[in-house]
Order: C-alpha cells, then sequence, then structure tokens
C-alpha cells in the first residue's frame, strides 16, 4: 500500500513550509462528483439534529447510511450522472456577492448546513492526502479554485494544527468568509 507521507526538502522542511494559500468561494465543487464518503461521528449527528430541529435518529435515518459499522452523509445522483451530497442545495447567493438588490439574484447550489458541516469538511483542503506533495495539492486544486487563491494564507503550523485536528472548532480557519 502506497502511504501518503509528505516529502520533506533538504532542509527537512516540508513542502508548504512557506505556507499555503486558500479562501473558499463556496463554489460547491467539493461536495459533488464521483461517489464518495462524508463521515460523520455521533457528536456531529446531534448538533446536525439540533440544526435541522429533528432529532439525532431522524437524522440518521433521513440523512445518513451506515458503511463499515460508520456513518457517512447519504449522496443524491443527479441528472449529469454526479453524486451530490444530501446537503448541497441550491441557494441564492448573498446580494453582496449576487449582485445590486434590484438584480436578478443568482443561485448555485451550496452547502445547505454549513455552520454545522462535519470535521471532515471543515478540514478540507488541508488533507493528508492532499499535503502529501505539490503535485496531490495541485491535483486536488484543479476542482476547488479556494486553494492557492485569495488573501489568506495558511502557515505550516496553522495548516497541520487543521490536518491533525480532531475537535470541532466551531469557527474553523477555513470557513468561507462572511458575505456582505
Ligand atoms: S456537508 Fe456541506 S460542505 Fe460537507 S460535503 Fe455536504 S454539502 Fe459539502
Ligand atoms: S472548499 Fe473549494 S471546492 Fe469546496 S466550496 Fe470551497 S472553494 Fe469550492
Amino acid at each position: 500500500m502506497k502511504l501518503n507521507v509528505v516529502q520533506p526538502d533538504e532542509a527537512g522542511r516540508p513542502w508548504y513550509a512557506d505556507g499555503l494559500k486558500f479562501t473558499c468561494s463556496q463554489c460547491g465543487n467539493c461536495c459533488t462528483g464521483g461517489p464518495g464518503f462524508v463521515w460523520i461521528s455521533r457528536e456531529e449527528i446531534v448538533r446536525l439534529a439540533e440544526f435541522l430541529k429533528i432529532t439525532p435518529e431522524e437524522t440518521v435515518e433521513k440523512y445518513c447510511r451506515k458503511f463499515d459499522g460508520r456513518l457517512s452523509l447519504r449522496e443524491r445522483r443527479t441528472r449529469e450522472g454526479l453524486y451530490d451530497c444530501v446537503f448541497l442545495k441550491e441557494q441564492e447567493v448573498p446580494t453582496a456577492e449576487g449582485g445590486s438588490p434590484q438584480s436578478v439574484p443568482l443561485r448555485r447550489k451550496m452547502c445547505s448546513i454549513y455552520s454545522v458541516r462535519p470535521l471532515q469538511c471543515r478540514t478540507w483542503p488541508f488533507w493528508t492526502s492532499n499535503l502529501a506533495s505539490p503535485e496531490a495539492w495541485d491535483r486536488a486544486a484543479e476542482r476547488c479554485h479556494g486553494m492557492s487563491h485569495g488573501n489568506r494564507t495558511f502557515t505550516q503550523e496553522q495548516l497541520e494544527a487543521i490536518r491533525d485536528s480532531k475537535d470541532w472548532p466551531q469557527n474553523p480557519p477555513t470557513s468561507a468568509p462572511k458575505k456582505g
């Protein structure tokens, strides 16, 4: 099995030692594509249930599927043959981005549970697999246009802390900037 290990430079520093840029635009690309898993813990289900104003049991029944003893969010097959996360929904883009109040509001698919999305989503794109090499980072950036873009740079310490986080920060530093 090939492990995703970070290749250090001659000085022993990881390739991202000077930091990496990332600014999420909430384009939703990382919430669709081929079939996959968005793992969700019991604690996260309780938070999600509170957000949805239903019980944790209903949340599991309606929005989760079991695989290998773990729970993952369900997916929805689109007409184009993609697999959307069940919480990826068409919504009105906030006015500051969608244009003047008089113009026709823009609509696009966005995460409908953004404030309580699971840790897996909160730690993107600083996953071990993406940090394994510049090539792996660039491959992921082909679909996630927030990577290597914008004016937010994460230092090595910051991005490794996100990569390794096990808890659930209320306002993760990877969140999309507030609009308006
Ligand atoms: S929970 Fe939200 S951010 Fe995570 S995959 Fe689903 S739609 Fe995307
Ligand atoms: S993380 Fe990347 S792909 Fe996902 S919504 Fe943000 S900019 Fe788009």
